[in-house]
C-alpha cells in the first residue's frame, strides 16, 4: 500500500480497493481452485479425509479491547484462535474466511497491520484465505473467521471417546493469560511472558496432528482447564481426578503467584491457554510421549477420568469437588 495513503480512512479507500488490498497479499495455493473475486470460493481437501469446520466470533468490548492490544496482535489472535479448534479434532488446517465488520472510521494502515498478521499467521499453519464478506460497523470492530480443515474421520480426536481409567494431559503451560487478563482489568503492570501468551496465543497444531489416532478424546483449553475438561467428561459421561500439583506453571506465572497466593485458582479456571488438553489410554502412554516428542511440545499427565461423575481436585490445601465444572459462560449475569 502506497505511504501518502497510511492515514486514510476506510471510508475514504472503499469496500472494493481494501477487498484488493487483501487478495495482493495471498500467494494462491493448490487447493483453493477459486478464491477471493468469484461468487463462492472453491476448494479442495485430500481424498479419503473429512471437511473440519469451525467458526469463531470477536467482537470488540466482549472478546477484546483496542487499547490492550495491536491490531497486528488482534489478527494473528483471530487466526490461532480458530487454528486451535482444528489442532484439537487432530486435523490438519485447510482454507480459511474472513468477515469483518470495521467502523468507517478505522484508518486502512490499522486493518492493513490486523490482515497482515491474520494472513501471516494462516499461511505458516498451511491455512490459506480463500475468502469473506466485508461491511461497516456501527458497533465497534466485528471480525468472524470460519476455518476448514481435514482429516481422516477414524481418527479424529472427538470430546466423546473418553474412557475410565484414561489418563489426562495437558501441553505447554496453563494460567498465563489468564493472569494477564486479570492485571489488565485492574490497570496493573502485566509481566511481559504473561502477556505474550495472552496476545500471541499458538495453536498446537504439531502436538494435535501427532495424537490423532492416539488420544481418546481432546479439546483446546479456551474456557479454562476445569471447564474444558467439563467438556469432555460431559460428552463423554465420566468424572475426573486431577492433582492440581501436577498442572504445568510457567516460571513466570509460578513468580507472579508467590506474590499473589490468593489467585491460585486463575490458573485452573481462567481461559484463553489455548493448550490442548486430551485423555488416552494407559496402554498409549508410549505413543502419547512420542507423538509429544515429535511434535516438540512439553505435555504433563494431571490425572485420571472415573467412573464416577464430578471432578475432584487434590490441592495442597485437600480434596475440592465440582460436580458440574463450569468456565466463561456469555450469557451469565
Ligand atoms: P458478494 O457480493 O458475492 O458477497 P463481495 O463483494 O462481498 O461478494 O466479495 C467479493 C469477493 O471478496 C468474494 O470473493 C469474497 O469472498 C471476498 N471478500 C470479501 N471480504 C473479504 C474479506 N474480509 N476477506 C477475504 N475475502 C473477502
Ligand atoms: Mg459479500
Amino acid at each position: 500500500m502506497a505511504d501518502e495513503n497510511k492515514a486514510d480512512k476506510l471510508s475514504t479507500l472503499g469496500e472494493f480497493a481494501f477487498i484488493d488490498t487483501i487478495s495482493a497479499r495471498l500467494d494462491g495455493s493448490a487447493d483453493v481452485l477459486l478464491g477471493i473475486g468469484d461468487d463462492c470460493a472453491a476448494t479442495t481437501i485430500p481424498a479419503g479425509e473429512v471437511l473440519l469446520t469451525s467458526k469463531d466470533l470477536l467482537i470488540e468490548d466482549v472478546h477484546f479491547k483496542r487499547q490492550w492490544c495491536s491490531m497486528s496482535e488482534l489478527g494473528h489472535k483471530s487466526a490461532a484462535v480458530n487454528l486451535s479448534d482444528i489442532a484439537a479434532m487432530g486435523g490438519k488446517p485447510r482454507h480459511c474466511f474472513l468477515g469483518l465488520g470495521l467502523p468507517p472510521q478505522c484508518r486502512v494502515d490499522e486493518v492493513d497491520a490486523f490482515i497482515a498478521a491474520f494472513i501471516a499467521t494462516m499461511s505458516a499453519a498451511g491455512c490459506q484465505l480463500a475468502g469473506g464478506d466485508t461491511c461497516a460497523s456501527r458497533a465497534g470492530l466485528l471480525i468472524s473467521v470460519t476455518v476448514h480443515g481435514s482429516g481422516v474421520a477414524s481418527r479424529l480426536c472427538r470430546r466423546d471417546g473418553a474412557a475410565v481409567g484414561d489418563d489426562i494431559y495437558v501441553s505447554g503451560t496453563i494460567g498465563d493469560s489468564a493472569v494477564a487478563l486479570y492485571l489488565l482489568q485492574h490497570e496493573q503492570a502485566v509481566p511481559p511472558h504473561l502477556l505474550r501468551r495472552h496476545h500471541r496465543p499458538e495453536a498446537r497444531l504439531a502436538l494435535g496432528a501427532q495424537l490423532a489416532g492416539v488420544a481418546s478424546a481432546m479439546i483446546d483449553v479456551s474456557d479454562g482447564l476445569c471447564a474444558d475438561l467439563g467438556h469432555i467428561l460431559r460428552r463423554s459421561r465420566l468424572g475426573a481426578e486431577i492433582d492440581s500439583s501436577l498442572v504445568p506453571l510457567s516460571q513466570p506465572l509460578r513468580a507472579w503467584l508467590e506474590q499473589h497466593p490468593e489467585q491460585r485458582q486463575l490458573a485452573l479456571n481462567g481461559g484463553e491457554d489455548y493448550e490442548l488438553l486430551f485423555t488416552a489410554a494407559p496402554a498409549a502412554r508410549a505413543a502419547v510421549q512420542q507423538a509429544a516428542a515429535t511434535a516438540h511440545t512439553p505435555i504433563s499427565r494431571i490425572g485420571t477420568t472415573t467412573a464416577t461423575p464430578g471432578l475432584t481436585i487434590l490441592t495442597a490445601a485437600g480434596v475440592s469437588r465440582r460436580d458440574n465444572p463450569t468456565g466463561f459462560n456469555h450469557f451469565a449475569r
